[in-house]
This record gives C-alpha cells, sequence and structure tokens, in this order.
C-alpha cells in the first residue's frame, strides 16, 4: 500500500507539513519514553474510525470524516470499510495559483479552510496576534465583532462548502462529518455551512449528503487511537 502524506507507516511520519516533520521515527522516540508498545496512526483516521464505530457515521456504508482543525484530516469509508489508501483531502487545489500551503502547494483546501487559516485571518483583521482559539470564539459570539469580520467568515465558509461540495460528490457519501476544532465554532459557522451548501449543491447531491457533526467531538482522534 501506498503511503499518505502525513499518513504514518512502520512508526514513521513521512512528511507531515503541519508537524514540519519529515522522516520522523515517531513510534521510536515515544516508546523510548513511555517503555511500552506504541501504534501510530494519522489522527484524521483516529477520529473518522471512532465516528464510524460510535458516532455520527455509525450507520452509513459510505461516509466522510473530515477533521477541520490545524489541517483538515480526512476518513473515507467505502462500502463500510475505511480506505486507508485515499489521500488526504486537505492538500487537493480549490484555488489556481491560490495561497501557498504548508505541503509547498499553491490553493490547497486546508490552505483556506481549516479553522487555523480563519483564526489566523481573524488574527490579522483585529491585529491580535496574540488572541488565543478561545479568545478568538468569545469575540466571534459577539455580534458586532461578528459584522466586523463578516467578509473573512463568508470566504472561509465559501471555500469550505467547495471541498466538502467535491468530496462527498466523489465519495457518494451518504454522510459528511465535520469534526476537529470546528465543533467548538458550530454555533457561528455551521447554519452558515448548511445555507452555502444549498446553494452550490445540486439537488440530487443534496439529497445524497447528510453533513453533520462529529458526535464524539474534537475526542474523537483520541477515542479512534483506543480502537487500533
Ligand atoms: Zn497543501
Amino acid at each position: 500500500m501506498r503511503q499518505s502524506l502525513g499518513r504514518p507507516k512502520d512508526g514513521i511520519i513521512s512528511n507531515s507539513p503541519n508537524l514540519k516533520a519529515n522522516n520522523l521515527n515517531i513510534e521510536k522516540i515515544i516508546k523510548e519514553i513511555v517503555n511500552k508498545p506504541v501504534n501510530v496512526k494519522n489522527d484524521g483516521m483516529c477520529a473518522g474510525i471512532a465516528e464510524k464505530e460510535y458516532g455520527s457515521l455509525k450507520n452509513c456504508n459510505n461516509g466522510v470524516f473530515l477533521g477541520i482543525g490545524t489541517g483538515i484530516g480526512t476518513a473515507i469509508f467505502i462500502g463500510g470499510k475505511l480506505e486507508e489508501s485515499i489521500r488526504s483531502a486537505g492538500h487537493m487545489i480549490i484555488e489556481r495559483d491560490g495561497r501557498r500551503c504548508n505541503c509547498g502547494k499553491y490553493g490547497c483546501f486546508e490552505a483556506y479552510a481549516s479553522m487555523k487559516t480563519l483564526k489566523t485571518q481573524v488574527r490579522e483583521r483585529l491585529m491580535k496576534e496574540d488572541l488565543s482559539s478561545k479568545q478568538i470564539l468569545e469575540l466571534l459570539q459577539d455580534r458586532i465583532t461578528l459584522e466586523h469580520l463578516d467578509d473573512i467568515i463568508s470566504e472561509y465558509i465559501g471555500y469550505l462548502a467547495i471541498g466538502i461540495s467535491n468530496i462527498s460528490r466523489l465519495c457518494s457519501a451518504e454522510i459528511l462529518t465535520i469534526g476537529g476544532s470546528f465543533v467548538y465554532y458550530k454555533d457561528i459557522l455551521f447554519d452558515r455551512l448548511q445555507s452555502e451548501l444549498d446553494k452550490i449543491m445540486l439537488p440530487m447531491e443534496k439529497e445524497m449528503t447528510k453533513i453533520n457533526l462529529a458526535e464524539l467531538g474534537n475526542d474523537a482522534g483520541i477515542i479512534g487511537a483506543t480502537l487500533i
């Protein structure tokens, strides 16, 4: 099986743009510290496995888990089985000559639709580089601040919807579940995302794919790791 970007094989991370790790034997390093057997898996995949076993993807055959956080992790299930050979959707290009991504390409999905991207843009607009994620969430709960940032949110939602629409169509997904730190911002972002998807997806696509949120929240990755 070919190894995907950021998906460890034999305990080695070959290339993780966000961790800035290349050919890092993380299994060996952790094993030396904890002195116990260690099994290394991609976090997005772990979260998807947990949602398939216990959460939002439980009863579907074709389903997609998108972990939207620092980057965008993906776990795709076809015929009820995890397709480990499908690479992460975070690095599919959705904008020609677009923003530079940590992976080195330009215009990647996660360069527009990760939570890290959204938070960076909020910090830049408000000229407060040291805002924590919690502070950004509190700021976005204020109606006047939210209006001030409306164009940023609108652009973010637009790109996120394009990516989701593409992935769900390609996989004939019955359910596409969004997890990662996006779930903390669900009250601000999820209704807007649904409205945007309503605009850009065909009626048959909307009928085919239900978009929901991770039932296990941002803990899905930890729970999934225990299942491996
Ligand atoms: Zn990329």
